[in-house]
């Protein structure tokens, strides 16, 4: 991509009212345009690592055996009148008039939808486990949006379902997804610890809330610190060995680790003082068995083994891309702006010219945009006539992890600059020896 056709509004000025770093950034990188209250576009760059960040999403959901669809946004009540929750719900939930005067709904969640499809296909316990996802967006209307994508009244959420014979089923399922989960969060370059969370009226201990953690997060939280060093589990993790799976969860329980609100005096005393980390948080993820919460009162049951009709067990699994991309800005930038992790970067490499317009520049810069983009790489080339400083402070805003810096010194020698954003280390490598290593 040359920058001079890119849209990338950079904004010199700090937005006043961003109070958090990753929101300042985001605003400032032109990733996002704020629409209106807790509502955002989001800019070409922003849209790069929103596909990135979901494709890494939806990998690790599949390889656990999820299967991708897409539900609507726009959702009839009557279905949520069929779960009582239409009245439940309260004010975060936007109701919506057509012109019919039917009561419809902006879906803050998809539980009663996906429970329909269920039921109306699935008949027998030979069709389980299933478990549906999709990525689509939410609205909720939040007492208090801030924090930009962090907390946004529309907003993407990857949501997967899971129905199952009986709780057995049920709990091997909540498994796969807590070890998904695990393998996602380390896939977009982030730490997020699975922490116990409420589980309310449906009781047991099958809810985690993955926890990243940041200065301005929303939760109190306290963790062992053998978490921050813990191995997640690799690419070969065989999702359909259900006993490896659960060794796995259990591996990832064992140490203390809470949000507040499951906080536990007694067993956080018990874990050695220099193990002991208090601090916040940001929810990115969260994962919870419901069992019949909504099979019952929808009526999804399957015939089992037994011939009986059984309603089936239930479970769902959200993440928040916006969210996680605000989250993976708090917990990787520096003062000069963002430092995208690898996976999820909107581009790969930059390519500077210094000195556009410069025959020489061009030409080398043309030459390795080109040998780059062959390499299978995604390339942005900054081939604007902007003065040298400006482009640096831009690169290193919108956090490419690598810089190709082109200028005359350099090619009258046949040498560039390759700098690595995250650490600012320089190298001087000869044109042909760059061009070698892209193969
Ligand atoms: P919170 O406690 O922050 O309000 P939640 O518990 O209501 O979040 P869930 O219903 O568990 O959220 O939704 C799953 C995921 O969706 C969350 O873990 C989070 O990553 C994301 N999410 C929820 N609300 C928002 C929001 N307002 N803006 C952006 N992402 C959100
Ligand atoms: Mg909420
Ligand atoms: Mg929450
Ligand atoms: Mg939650």
């Amino acid at each position: 991509m040359r920058l001079s056709r890119y849209f990338l509004p950079i904004l010199k000025e700090t937005p006043r009212e961003a109070e958090i770093v990753s929101h300042r950034l985001m605003l400032r990188a032109g990733m996002i345009r704020q629409q209106g209250q807790g509502s955002f576009s989001w800019l070409p760059l922003g849209k790069k690592v929103l596909d990135k960040v979901c494709q890494i999403i939806r990998e690790e959901q599949n390889r656990a055996g999820a299967l991708e669809i897409m539900m609507p946004t726009i959702q009839s009540a009557d279905l949520w009148r069929e779960s009582g929750r239409y009245d439940a719900y309260g004010k975060e939930m936007l109701r919506i008039k057509d012109r019919h005067e039917r009561d419809m709904l902006y879906g803050p969640t998809n539980e009663e939808m996906v429970t329909d499809i269920f039921r109306t296909y699935v008949k027998s316990y030979k069709d389980l486990p299933l478990n549906l996802y999709h990525i689509q967006w939410k609205y909720r209307d939040e007492v208090r949006p801030r924090f930009g994508v962090m907390r946004s009244r529309e907003f993407l959420m990857k949501d997967a379902y899971s129905f199952d014979i009986d709780f057995e089923g049920a709990k091997a399922a909540y498994y796969r997804m807590f070890v998904s989960y695990l393998r996602t969060f380390e896939r977009v370059g982030m730490k997020a610890i699975p922490m116990k969370a409420d589980t309310g009226p449906i009781g047991g201990d099958l809810s985690h809330e993955f926890i990243i953690l940041a200065d301005t997060g929303e939760s109190g939280v306290f963790c062992h610190r053998d978490y921050l060093t813990m191995a997640v589990p690799g690419a070969d993790t065989d999702f359909t060995d259900d006993a490896a799976i659960a060794n796995i969860v259990q591996h990832w329980t064992t140490p203390y680790a809470a949000t507040d609100e499951m906080h536990d005096e007694a067993a956080w005393n018990e874990v050695p003082t220099d193990s002991q980390v208090a601090a916040r948080g940001i929810e990115v993820g969260h994962i919870f068995h419901f069992g019949e919460k909504y099979s019952k009162p929808l009526g999804a049951k399957v015939q089992g083994p037994d011939g009986k009709d059984h309603f089936v067990s239930m479970g769902s699994y959200g993440i928040g891309p916006s969210r996680l991309i605000a989250a993976i800005i708090e917990a990787s930038h520096d003062d000069n702006g963002i430092i995208w992790p690898e996976a999820v970067a909107p581009f790969d490499v930059v390519i500077i010219n210094m000195k556009a317009g410069d025959a020489e520049c061009d030409r080398v810069c043309e030459d390795l945009y080109a040998a780059h983009e062959a390499a299978g790489l995604d390339v942005l080339y900054d081939d604007t006539d902007q003065r040298a400083g400006g482009k640096f402070a831009t690169a290193d805003l919108i956090g490419i992890p690598w810089q190709v810096i082109v200028g005359p010194r350099g090619v009258a020698e046949g040498a560039v600059e390759v700098k690595r954003r995250a650490t600012g280390e320089r190298d001087v490598k000869t044109i042909t020896d760059l061009k070698a290593a892209l193969g």
